[in-house]
């Protein structure tokens, strides 16, 4: 079976564990420095402080912030559940903007009109590892005096006008195991915010300034330095797995065009994709229904994905939740969630495996 996603760990990575081992230092240790450079050299922030989670990061870009009753925050509605959930912690209302089907990412003209005075804070989620329309969001932001944070947990490396994303206030980056960059877990947080900064690195580490001088409440969110050592040496080959992953997307482009009801993703102007999925959509011209697809792959020995069967509101839980405001919700992310499926674009594939995720959806679909 072609995986959607494959861990494959190199001989670096367990040398440098194996140092980390060695040398006692296994926590927030000197390993965790040096992704926290990888991390400025990867965005061109000038802070990136490293976490135990994607998810952590959200939390404490929310939490440094200071938002509480009668605050909103507006988010992407087509995202995994740790934006809202993060989102929510923060105390502050969540509201959501639709997306735009081209890029899967919040749409200026939704969060334009969704934009209200009470909005101290706007989420957009850089999806599948393409940025969202990042000038138009900081232009809205910006006029309602709004904060971004910004969700890059699956954008690693891409970038908008040739900036990489990471820059545009706060920013949580995730190092899961299926993420581009992966340590198992880890996260990072990004931003040129000073003041910022400092409260993210002391909320980390229990609201410590030093050792029993303590600032204020905080957690426990340290990143190891086992978990950093197996994701330092990728940054050594980051360059090269963006290009085999954009590679194996044009071949994915080039030999799935022109099948009935199959919509390819695209890459607007101005934005350079790193392919952490690629994600087509199955409309209802299609020959078969995107579940029969995904089954009749599987026969075929192509794994697939869904990212994201609902959009992230469309639960009981969040329905029924007195801070989440989903309103008259938003019909293209609630659309899109029935047509995506995600295909094998990861750098471990061979040419070879990339033919046999073509032919499979050619057969299938033709
Ligand atoms: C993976 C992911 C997260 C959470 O990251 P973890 O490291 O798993 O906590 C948040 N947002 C998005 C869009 C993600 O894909």
């Amino acid at each position: 079976m072609i995986p959607v996603s494959s861990v494959s760990v190199t001989e670096a990575q367990r040398r440098l564990v194996n140092e980390v081992l060695d040398s006692g230092h296994l926590v927030q240790g000197p390993v965790v420095e040096r992704l926290e450079a990888c991390g400025r050299e990867m965005t061109g922030a000038a802070h990136a402080i490293a976490v135990s989670s994607g998810t952590s990061a959200l939390e404490l870009a929310f939490e440094a912030v200071q938002l509480g009753p009668g605050d909103e925050v507006i988010i992407s509605p087509f995202t995994f559940v740790a934006t809202l959930n993060a989102a929510l912690q923060s105390g502050a209302d969540v509201r959501f903007a639709d997306i735009s089907e081209i890029d899967f990412t919040i749409d200026p003209d939704a969060l334009r009109a969704a934009m209200t005075d009470a909005v101290r804070v706007v989420t957009p989620v850089h999806l599948y590892g393409l940025a969202a329309d990042i000038d138009a969001v900081r232009s809205i932001a910006a006029h309602a005096g709004a904060l971004i944070i910004e969700d890059a947990a699956q954008a690693h490396g891409a970038t908008f006008d040739g900036r990489p994303v990471g820059t545009a206030g706060l920013a949580a980056f995730s190092f899961y195991a299926t993420k581009n960059v992966f340590a198992g877990e880890g996260g990072l947080v990004t931003t040129d915010d000073d003041d910022l900064a400092d409260v993210i690195r002391i909320l980390r580490n229990q609201g410590m300034r030093a050792r029993y001088d303590y600032d204020r409440p905080g957690h426990n969110h340290r990143m190891t330095d086992l978990a950093a050592a197996v994701a330092v040496p990728q940054f050594d080959t980051f360059h090269d797995a963006i290009a085999a992953r954009r590679r194996n997307a044009s071949l994915l482009s080039e030999g799935l065009a022109d099948i009935d009801g199959l919509v390819l993703p695209a890459t607007p102007d101005r934005r350079e994709h790193v392919w952490h999925q690629y994600t087509v959509r199955v409309t209802a011209a299609a020959r078969v229904s995107r579940n029969e697809l995904i089954s009749r792959l599987a026969d075929r020995g192509v794994g697939s994905g869904i990212y994201y069967p609902a959009a992230v509101y469309d639960y009981q839980c969040f329905r029924d939740h007195p801070r989440v405001e989903v309103g008259e919700g938003c019909p293209v992310a609630e659309r899109v969630a029935t047509e995506v499926v995600s295909l094998p674009v990861h750098q471990q594939l061979a040419e070879s495996d990339v033919e046999q995720v073509i032919d499979a959806v050619r057969a299938v679909l033709s």
